[in-house]
């Protein structure tokens, strides 16, 4: 007999706060960004963390990021849409250890989600949220993986979504979309036309947008890798954590989720530095962080094998350097030659076929080593963001 009854997740959610003006918004109705005049900042979701169980609650909990339901936003496990994500390997360097000497290395595997991708985290959540409010139409404007994420969660949820893509980004990725049952719109452009197209035709005809951090809850997914990281390293967080960074979710939302830990008494106030990647063609927030400012400017130098990292001008750009700053970390770029060297020989000596994104961390680790920003015996995480089988059309096999 099937049960009727609705089980609650147990979720802390309390509220959603704007981290520049402090604006507290209901997170019982539909938010996108932060209402108070002109601000428009991304929300961030709020938990009350003074009432959470201890960790020892997810012990025999299932292996995806929803083991940690209660600080994640949906009030109903009947609205969480799940296809297993999260929960990813940490995977040693084994092989190439001329490069890494007494550090011990590792790589946070994101490949294996649905979709391919750590988009996965986020829009697992978003689609869970925007279903538990009843929307019945999401789109986004995306560089690859998010739009396949999104079509996927989607079609489970049964959710109508549209999609506006780069002509350029390689097929496998539009057709994902359309083998999930989104409807798939190529724009002559990059994803900030995508980003300015779509919210054009959102507002005419009343879809929902989930675009990179103007949505509350993506956020709140990607997230989930920062518990992740301190339960699968036993509660001690990496001495430097490298990030390849696009709209900068993972980043911002790793701090976050480092920030609650701590307030939960789960770990303690050391953090790990980290580091923002980018492509040499894409490279706004790292001119800024060298420069010292706080907000970022649109760069865009066209394609890159990297397209999750073609992201002209992340729309939470202060957040993210924010979080560089706070954490004492840096900022660097990798040209596309170089992430194609290190995908290759990743796949060979480490038997691991991982992003473009993915593979410029490891330029970006071998260049901070050979700095000495990186120090001996410091422990580093790098995020794999996602599986290198999408995008074999743009590598050259030799
Ligand atoms: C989207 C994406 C990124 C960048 O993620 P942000 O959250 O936008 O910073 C990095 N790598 C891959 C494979 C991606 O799909
Ligand atoms: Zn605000």
């Amino acid at each position: 007999m099937i049960s009727d009854i609705e089980t609650e997740t147990g979720s802390l959610l309390l509220n959603l706060t704007c981290p520049e003006c402090g604006t507290v918004h209901n997170a019982d109705v539909v938010n996108t960004v932060c209402s108070n005049d002109n601000c428009k900042s991304t929300l961030f979701a709020t938990y009350n963390l003074d009432t959470a169980a201890d960790k020892s609650a997810l012990l025999g909990r299932p292996a995806t990021m929803w083991r940690y339901k209660e600080f994640l936003p949906v009030f109903n496990e009947k609205n969480i849409v799940t296809l297993g994500e999260g929960f990813t390997p940490m995977i040693p360097i084994e092989n190439l250890k001329q490069f890494t000497g007494d550090n011990e290395v590792f790589w946070k595997d994101e490949s294996g989600n649905p979709t391919g991708s750590f988009k996965a985290r986020g829009l697992s959540a978003a689609v869970s949220k925007a279903k538990e409010l009843g929307i019945d139409t999401i789109a986004t404007p995306t560089a690859g993986n998010a739009g396949g994420a999104l079509a996927a969660y989607a079609a489970r949820a049964g959710i109508k979504a549209i999609v506006y893509m780069p002509k350029q980004t390689p097929k496998v990725f539009k057709d994902e979309c359309r083998l999930y049952g989104a409807d798939l719109v190529e724009i002559d452009g990059n994803i900030s036309d995508c980003g300015r197209l779509v919210n054009e035709q959102a507002l005419l005809h009343g879809w929902f947008q989930v675009s990179t951090l103007k949505e509350p809850y993506r956020l709140e997914g990607k997230k989930t890798m920062g518990y992740e990281i301190a339960e699968q390293f036993n509660w001690q967080l990496p001495d430097v954590i490298l990030y390849p960074t696009g709209g900068g979710t993972g980043l911002i939302g790793m701090w976050k989720a480092f920030n609650e830990l701590e307030h939960l008494g789960w770990i303690g106030s050391k953090r790990p530095r980290m580091v923002a990647v980018q492509s040499e063609s894409c490279n706004g927030i790292v001119t800024a962080f060298n420069a010292g400012l706080s907000v970022s400017e649109f760069a865009d130098g066209g394609f890159t094998i990297a397209n999750g990292l073609r992201v002209p001008k992340p729309y939470a750009d202060k957040q993210i350097l924010k979080v560089i700053t706070e954490s004492r970390g840096t900022a660097l770029t990798i040209s596309d030659e170089q992430m194609s060297l290190a995908l290759k020989e990743i796949a060979r000596y480490e038997g691991m076929l991982i992003a473009p994104e993915g593979a410029a961390l490891w330029q970006a680790f071998k260049k901070l080593k050979a700095a000495q920003w990186i120090k001996a015996g410091e422990k580093v995480l790098m995020i794999n963001t996602g599986s290198g089988y999408k995008y074999l059309e743009n590598i050259v096999v030799d």
